[in-house]
């Protein structure tokens, strides 16, 4: 790939991700999808759009998995939709936005928020807003604006180590550095302590995982992901109402019209093959269903719990053994707070922070989702959600006043605001991608043939993360089944998957 390749704008589309010639499988083709996550829901609809019979079972009594929603009530007896917290929409989430079309042809649900600044302490601010969307020139006019680098911190940094990032490649990155931690990684840089807090800190913590825990290759690959190799820049969208009325109700009717056989609130307790063949059957509480194929597109914890339950998932001892050793990074705290007053006008709706202890970032939700602004509106109140990612011990009472004392330092003007309504949520279901296992991680395809892996935990031959890994997991696991029948998959796309820099040699 030449240098001009790596400068390319746009969605590219994947050779090799689907190579069936058919439209349609034969009729009565069946397949259960266990999960019903972003993972589970993609590869649910390709499956049934190319005629597989899909039961898609999950185990809460809704879709949607850390991007799920469900209503609660506040204190005057209004029911508002809680959400597993804020997310983001980058613009390179290409088959993410490819699986949203389905039920909003024209994205109409997202709409963008025109910067994503960090916030430090002292006032500090980085703002990612109007820089040149292709790569290099987005890291050159970084370095050319920021005030947390100087000319003379950059004579100090360690060049080779950080043209590094600017060299991913998905082979030799992971081969040369997932042993080494993302702390290791970034303390060779020799960034000046600042810099390195607001360049590069916050990105590394929004992967959920601690630095320190946390392989330096899978940091490169985010680093490429959503800056250096990403020709959409660094702005994103969000949903423009609750994840359930944008989302999860639409895409339940859209599977329902292709025959999905939903099968909510019911989770699988265990997986068998069938004696007189090929097929799975899966064990529901005091049910069961049946089906020529398994997609597994459960959390990393439930993955292991149905491994361990299920003998026929334990014939290959090295894949169940890679299960086994899958882990959770630490536990996130997501707190959503229903406040007596507004913040300033100023204030962005969503910020980042570096810094600023356990928390990591600030939105205001009316400022950007219909239902926190009516709200809003009525009371003149503010919806608050503060997020503390990879959290370091679970006492909720130091947590929520650290996360407080956050955010009245930013915004001084929320100091003793009263708390008209809160909800809670500290929970440990995010992937760990600790040093070392990459070599080990499990990918899409399994040695059954006819059982595949979905989640944003699977090792993929791309660059993607979060939302999107999910998403092409779910995508490309339902490609392999259609290979086995010989039926055309999903296109999927990405953006370049190598660094600009990566095909010259070292040293140059
Ligand atoms: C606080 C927070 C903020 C985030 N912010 C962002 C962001 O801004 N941008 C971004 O891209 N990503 C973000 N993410 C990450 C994103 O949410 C995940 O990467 C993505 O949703 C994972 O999807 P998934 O389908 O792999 O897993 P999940 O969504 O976890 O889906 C797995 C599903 O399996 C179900 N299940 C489990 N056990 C069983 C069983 N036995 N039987 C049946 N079903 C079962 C679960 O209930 C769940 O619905 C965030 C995550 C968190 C926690």
């Amino acid at each position: 790939m030449s240098l001009l390749d790596g400068l390319g704008l746009g969605p590219r589309e994947l050779r090799g991700m689907s190579r069936g010639t058919r439209e349609r499988v034969d009729t009565g083709t069946r397949a259960i999808v266990v999960g019903g996550g972003l993972a589970g829901v993609a590869a649910a609809c390709v499956l049934a759009e190319r005629g597989v019979k899909v039961t898609l079972c999950e185990k809460e009594p809704h879709l949607g998995g850390r991007v799920s929603a469900w209503t609660e009530r506040l204190p005057d007896g209004t029911p508002y939709q809680m959400e597993r917290g804020f997310h983001a929409f980058f613009r390179q989430y290409y088959n993410l936005r490819n699986l949203l079309r389905r039920v909003d042809p024209r994205l109409e649900r997202l709409r963008p928020l025109d910067d994503y600044p960090i916030l430090g302490p002292d006032g500090l601010v980085e703002s990612f807003k109007g820089l040149p969307r292709t790569p290099p020139l987005n890291l050159m006019a970084l370095l050319r604006r920021t005030r947390f680098v100087t000319l003379a911190d950059l004579r100090g940094v360690d060049v080779p180590a950080a043209q590094r990032m600017l060299r991913f490649d998905m082979s030799k990155t992971y081969a040369t550095f997932d042993d080494t931690t993302a702390a290791d990684y970034l303390a060779s840089l020799r960034f000046p302590e600042r810099g390195r807090q607001m360049l590069f800190d916050v990105f590394a913590h929004s992967f959920f995982n601690p630095e320190d825990e946390m392989s330096a290759a899978e940091m490169l690959m985010m680093f490429h992901f959503y800056f250096l190799g990403n020709p959409e820049g660094l702005v994103f969208d969000v949903l423009d109402e609750p994840f359930s009325d944008a989302l999860w109700k639409p895409m339940e009717r859209y599977l329902e019209g292709l025959g999905v056989e939903l099968r909510l609130g019911q989770p699988v307790e265990r997986v068998e093959r069938l004696k007189n063949g090929s097929a799975w059957r899966a064990e529901l509480v005091g049910a069961h269903v049946e089906g020529d194929a398994l997609v597994l597109a459960v959390t990393v914890p439930a993955l292991r719990a149905l491994f361990g339950a299920s003998d026929a998932l334990r014939v290959d001892a090295e894949l169940a053994g890679a299960i086994d050793a899958l882990d959770v990074t630490r536990p996130f705290a997501v707190w959503r707070q229903y406040l007596d007053r507004a913040a300033e006008p100023s204030r962005a709706p969503f910020a980042g922070t570096a810094g600023m202890g356990l928390l990591d970032n600030v939105s205001l939700f009316e400022r950007f989702e219909g239902e926190s602004r009516r709200w809003s509106l009525r009371t003149g109140g503010s919806v608050v959600e503060l997020h503390a990612y990879a959290c370091p011990h679970a006492d909720a009472d130091a947590i929520r006043a650290e996360l407080r004392a956050g955010l009245e330092t930013l915004y001084p003007e929320l100091a003793g605001a009263r708390v008209i309504h809160e909800s809670w949520l500290f929970s440990q279901d995010c992937p760990a991608f600790g040093p070392g296992t990459h070599a080990r991680r499990p990918r899409v395809s399994t040695p059954y043939g006819n059982v595949v892996l979905a989640g944003d935990f699977v090792k993929l031959p791309f660059p993607t993360a979060l939302m999107e890994r999910a998403t092409s997991a779910g995508m490309l696991a339902a490609n392999h089944l259609l290979d086995r029948w010989d039926v055309r998959g999903e296109p999927l796309y990405s953006i370049p998957p190598r660094g600009f820099m990566a095909s010259l040699p070292l040293g140059s």
